[in-house]
């Protein structure tokens, strides 16, 4: 089924580059794969099927050869801000949830995005990016804690659509309850850090497991939703760490709406179980969806036969590159529209029904859930 007509709420994504930072070849390239590894980008990218295929797709928008040196002149011959436009018209996305805590000085801010792109963009707040620029900011663990937990506690009134945790990817998701005496200790080297470098990463188990606890408190007081990144994504990830069956204790304590973000991939199994048992837990397709690819129906055909359509939403988590949402849109709706057309062919969901359940995934669950 042609899923084209249902607008997409794509509640988990991050923001643009300026035009400039991604015009030339191997530029463009490495933003088709998770690895930072340059060597990767420009001798093993190419031979991807996510770049393959997207190159060929993006071609034929702009009626060019097929090549990555054909299609960036097409692009450059484009204005930036009609071609960003068009690419997010012919995905048909209605609403953004940004997360601009990942990106620097060369990202659109929220003023600049919402300008560029022709539909609603609603930003979230990301917890260990705050947490960072706190520590820098303040002297000892009381200042820095009161400024998180006002911070975090009047995220909603401030416009912040939802929470969102890399703590994934800092320490891993086997969060345990830590005391406000440990947490402190905690503070004192990373401050010293702060101190000599000016920055700070945050990547000490009892703080990042501290703020997060603090931060669920947080959400549960203004009902909002909290996106864990959970499965795979940036280089520095333990992937072993990130499975989400690492949550079972906050699921069990949580009173908020629980967003586990890219479908754990590879762990969507154990996450579609999660979004079927517990009320609170709702299960994320993006990054899996672009990058499995050929693999996305499989992805969703056990995902569909296991979790309720009502706990499902699609995103693309895409980022800096405008091509990135197109294609994202576009692997999506076809891989969700090849394996609900598969449940009709086998009299599992009438047609209506199998409607029904694409405008769920693809827009109504997020908007429901976010309140939008
Ligand atoms: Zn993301």
């Amino acid at each position: 089924m042609d899923l084209n007509p249902i607008p997409i709420v794509d509640h988990h994504a991050h923001s643009l580059l300026k035009p400039e930072a991604t015009a030339d070849a191997a530029n463009f390239r490495q933003w088709f794969t998770e690895s930072t590894d340059p060597e990767i980008h420009a001798r093993h990218v190419p031979h991807s099927l996510f770049f393959r295929t997207g190159l060929r797709w993006l071609a034929e928008l702009l009626g060019c050869e097929p090549t990555l040196e054909a299609y960036l002149a097409a692009r450059a011959a484009q204005p930036y801000d009609a071609w960003v436009r068009r690419l997010f018209h012919e995905a048909n996305i209605s609403i953004l949830l940004c997360d601009y805590g990942y990106q620097g000085a060369d990202s659109y801010n929220h003023a600049e995005l919402q300008a560029l792109l022709p539909c609603r963009v609603e930003p979230m707040l990301r917890l260990e990016v705050l947490a960072q620029e706190l520590i820098v900011q303040h002297d000892t663990f009381d200042q820095m804690l009161e400024a998180f937990t006002v911070t975090v506690g009047q995220a909603r009134a401030n416009g912040y659509v939802a929470l969102k945790s890399i703590i994934a990817y800092r320490t891993g998701l086997n969060i345990a309850p830590v005391s406000r005496e440990d947490a402190a200790a905690a503070f004192v080297p990373l401050k010293e850090e702060a101190r000599r470098a000016g920055y700070v990463r945050l990547a000490s188990k009892p703080l990042c497991d501290y703020l997060v606890n603090v931060a669920l408190a947080q959400a549960e007081a203004q009902e909002l939703p909290f996106q864990f990144h959970t499965g795979f994504g940036d280089s520095d990830a333990d992937l072993r760490a990130a499975n989400p069956l690492h949550l079972r204790r906050v699921i069990e304590r949580a009173r908020c709406p629980l967003v586990l973000l890219h479908a754990g991939w590879p762990f969507y199994r154990e996450l579609a179980h999660l979004a079927a048992i517990y009320p609170n837990v709702w299960m994320d397709l993006s990054l899996a969806i672009p990058f499995a690819t050929t693999g996305i129906p499989a992805m969703l055909r056990d995902i569909l036969g296991m979790a309720h359509f009502s706990k499902i939403m699609f995103a693309t988590d895409a980022f800096v590159m405008p091509e990135i949402f197109w294609l994202a849109a576009r692997w999506g709706r076809w891989g969700l529209g090849r394996v609900l057309d598969e449940f009709i062919a086998d009299g599992f969901l009438s047609p209506a029904e199998a409607w029904a359940a694409a405008e769920a995934i693809l827009g109504e669950n997020a908007r429901h859930l976010y309140h939008l």
